[in-house]
């Protein structure tokens, strides 16, 4: 994945949560993404592996950029 600020080539890895992830338009006390239809779930939450999205990191712009639309790529 290309840094889309810089075009250099960005580190892959991931963003883990003992939670679900997902994009919200504003923090909410009750953020589960099932509740809010303008939501994003980025990461089901799983009690065996916990939740985890693969993200691309530029470190020369301090910029993390996670393609959501496909599922599951954090699997080693
Ligand atoms: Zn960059």
């Amino acid at each position: 994945m290309k840094c889309p600020w810089c075009g250099s080539e960005m580190e892959m890895g991931v963003i883990q949560s003992p939670n679900e992830i997902s994009w919200q338009k504003k923090s909410r006390l009750f953020g589960k993404a099932e509740l809010h239809p303008d939501s994003v779930l980025l990461s089901e939450h799983s009690f065996i592996k916990g939740s985890a999205v693969a993200a691309g990191l530029c470190r020369n712009c301090r910029k993390v950029v996670i393609d959501y639309g496909d599922n599951d790529n954090t699997e080693e």
